[in-house]
């Protein structure tokens, strides 16, 4: 299997060189030539398969040019009972009205990037190793992404995480979580700033090209190829979980940001995983919403990106949306490079209704949206009626699911988050504080590690400089 850019400017390249490359060469993200269609008879032997036989099964078709053993070995050590909680790695919970919901936030972090992020990290120490490289990751984050992405790297031989932080503007939870982490290579950095500042600094760094190339410096952003793979598996092994036949269809509901979990549920529709409908729920920030009513795809500024309370989704930018715009116009670079020039140069563009039916019955695409008081509501419902708290983002899933449904459709929807990431606003909805997992009890109690610096490019530059010596 070799990788294409969606722009057409790339020469296809086999797996493995992809896996440390952010944008292709030509600004556009990286999708396989084509995608491998899976007949009856492997989808009847996969239904039979715990979560890491699946994921081998899987990734593999796409990863081909890892030895079947080593690429065992990598997703054994990604998807552990010990990780995960339990050996289903991701149950399935059902509410009173038959909604499914598929518990992918029981990771080291309690939100669903761990199931991304814990085989990348496998991944990119298995790579690093076979090249002899070494990387030095740098990133900013406001919260889930760079949780998920420590406790991803921690303790990984080559791998250093330099993660630019906010100072002060994180939850005391959110904030335990990163800096209690002790391993070597783990360093935190709280940035007197915004989280934008952070982002500033990431952005400064990445274009000093000397100092990049010179200490190796790397990200782990969410147009990654292979987190978008690792998320194929979880909607093959839901919709096992949630049907008792490979004869029946499911619908997945995907609260959505980046778009890049949705984009794992298209890809594995398009391999024939019998999925009816994938419904895109955002919250009040609804470009995504805003395209699949009317055809209209028009990023937004920071200005006009709401701070909502289910915060991963405050995003305005669905950076691998051009995954599935590529395949929706025939996989036509030029086609894509176009409508992205449009992006690029601040405006959007406006798809006819011939394209949007395709959307809609060729490709299976609907969306809802859900703003604050739905959400308090939904969480306020679920909790009544199931006695089951749901975390913010979820709860915008789970409004639009039950929006949408038609009679008799099985509806999977994807849990994001856990509420103890989110207590401020389940108090608000229940009056008392969000259930903690098991290991987390005390964690705001716990030794801290960080290092507190100026919003300074020079400054976060000449400290991983002398880090790395
Ligand atoms: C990242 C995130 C999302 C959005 O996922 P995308 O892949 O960006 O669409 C939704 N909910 C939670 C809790 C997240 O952390």
């Amino acid at each position: 299997m070799r990788y294409i850019s969606t722009r057409g400017g790339m020469a296809p390249l086999p797996f493995c060189e992809t896996v440390l490359m952010g944008l292709a060469p030509d600004g556009g993200l990286l999708l396989p030539e084509r995608y491998p269609r899976i007949d009856r008879a492997t989808l009847d032997a996969w239904r039979q398969l715990g979560y890491a036989e699946l994921a081998f099964e899987i990734i593999r078709l796409f990863a081909d040019d890892i030895p079947a053993d080593d690429l065992k070995g990598i997703v054994a050590r990604a998807y552990r009972a010990e990780t995960f909680g339990s050996e289903a790695i991701a149950p399935i919970k059902r509410l009173h009205d038959g909604l499914a919901i598929l518990e992918l936030s029981n990771g080291p972090t309690l939100a669903f990037k761990d199931m991304a992020m814990q085989f990348l990290g496998q991944l990119f120490e298995y790579v690093l190793e076979k090249r002899g490289e070494t990387l030095n990751i740098l990133g900013a984050t406001s919260g889930d992404t760079g949780s998920a992405a420590e406790y991803a790297m921690r303790g990984k031989r080559g791998i250093q995480v330099f993660m630019l932080s906010p100072d002060g503007k994180m939850s005391a939870f959110q904030r335990a979580q990163m800096y209690s982490l002790q391993d070597e290579n783990i360093h935190n950095i709280a940035i007197q700033g915004m989280f934008d500042d952070c982002q500033d600094i990431v952005k400064a760094v990445q274009n000093d090209h000397a100092f990049k190339a010179k200490h190796k410096i790397g990200t782990v952003n969410s147009i990654n190829w292979a987190r978008v793979v690792a998320q194929v598996v979880y909607y093959f092994h839901g919709y096992f979980r949630a049907t008792a036949s490979n004869d029946e269809r499911v619908s997945f509901c995907v609260p959505s940001g980046n778009f890049g979990n949705v984009c794992a549920g298209h890809v594995a529709r398009q391999m024939g995983l019998p999925i009816e409908r994938l419904i895109v729920a955002t919250n009040e920030n609804d470009v995504l919403d805003e395209f699949f009513r009317t055809g209209r795809y028009a990023p937004r500024g920071s200005e006009r990106t709401y701070v909502t309370s289910s915060p991963s989704m405050d995003i305005s930018k669905a950076s691998n949306f051009e995954r599935f715009v590529f395949d929706l116009v025939g996989r036509d670079g030029a086609e894509v490079k176009r409508l992205w020039a449009e992006v690029d140069a601040g405006g959007g563009f406006q798809l006819d209704a011939d394209a949007m039916g395709r959307v809609r019955d060729a490709f299976g695409f609907v969306s809802g949206k859900s703003a604050h008081a739905d959400r308090i509501a939904t969480i306020r419902q679920v909790d009544a009626e199931d006695g089951v708290v749901v975390d913010t983002h979820t709860a915008d899933g789970i409004k639009a699911a039950r929006e949408l449904r038609r009679e008799g459709e099985t509806v999977v929807c994807l849990e994001t988050a856990l509420p103890a990431k989110f207590a401020e606003t389940i108090r608000e909805a229940l009056d008392r504080d969000p259930p903690r997992p098991a290991g987390f009890e005390a964690l705001e109690s716990l030794p801290q590690r960080v290092v507190t610096l100026p919003a300074d490019a020079g400054k976060v530059k000449a400290l991983i400089e002398k880090t790395l010596g």
